[in-house]
């Protein structure tokens, strides 16, 4: 066993990055920016049906559910139950669903693969090493995204560049060998910015725990708040090296990624 103690999760205070001035400038860019995610969103819809939304509910995944729902797109949307969600993200699809008055596909982890992993490494054994960290992330997410993808031609999520190093290299839309279908990220370019000016333009719905510091939010255990200065995904697995910070959802991608652009 390590010595390792998982962090406490730090209270709430006023954080003015959820919370931008909405200028001319930044409403302008907004604009432009928006524009160009819904025209790649329809060609998605029209070019690569059946395509669907992985919407893992952080705030760039609200504003596709948002750009997607309100313009009635014909595009799936699934989401991942790791079951190891904070209680925040299941009240925030709950609260997403009544909201747009949807429904979205759940995908859970496989029952007998899970049980075998916690029963043999224990229930946080993802502390104890960057291998089993990693089969954890198989089991809970990468696995079920397969299920999710298959018979699609296209999957399409909210990934930034700037959201860190390891993903300053993606493109609006590469080929994703692994599953056999296209890959899009609309809001490549778009900066937190302006995620945060479409949140609080358009009054969608978001996860409280991006105001208490959390910019990126997945596992409940295997995510911190961040101070001043770090790296929006420095709140991810945290106690590992940068580079293996991903969860295996998109790292191959990444490292296939070609240079093709919408
Ligand atoms: S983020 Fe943590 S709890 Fe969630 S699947 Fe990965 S290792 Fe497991």
């Amino acid at each position: 066993m390590s010595d390792f103690t998982p962090l406490p999760h730090r209270q709430s205070v006023q954080n003015p990055a959820t919370h931008p001035e909405l200028t001319p400038e930044l409403l302008q860019s907004l604009k432009t920016k928006t524009d160009a995610a819904l025209a790649l969103l329809r060609r998605i819809a029209s070019a690569y049906a059946p395509a669907v939304f992985a919407n893992s509910l952080g705030a760039e995944d609200m504003v596709l559910t948002d750009l997607i729902l309100n313009n009635k797109l014909p595009l799936g949307i699934f989401s991942l139950d790791t079951g190891r969600l904070p209680t925040e993200t299941y009240d925030l699809m709950a609260a997403t669903e009544k909201h747009y008055n949807t429904r979205f596909a759940v995908f859970y982890p496989e029952r007998a693969a899970l049980e075998n992993f916690v029963h043999t490494n224990g229930i946080n054994a993802f502390y104890e090493s960057v291998a089993l960290r990693q089969t954890c992330c198989r089991i809970r997410k990468v696995e079920p995204l397969a299920r999710a993808l298959a018979g699609n031609k296209a999957w399409i999520t909210g990934m930034r560049a700037a959201q860190s190093g390891t993903r300053q290299n993606l493109a609006v839309q590469t080929r994703d060998a692994e599953h056999g279908l296209e890959k899009f990220n609309p809001l490549l370019a778009w900066s937190e910015q302006e995620v945060w000016a479409y949140i609080r333009k358009h009054d969608v719905p978001y996860n409280p725990l991006h105001d208490q510091f959390y910019p990126s939010i997945g596992c409940a255990p295997c995510t911190r708040s961040l101070s001043i200065g770090e790296d929006i995904r420095a709140g991810r697995w945290w106690w590992e090296n940068p580079e293996t910070r991903e969860c295996g959802l998109h790292v191959k991608q990444r490292l296939a990624a070609s240079t093709n652009t919408p």
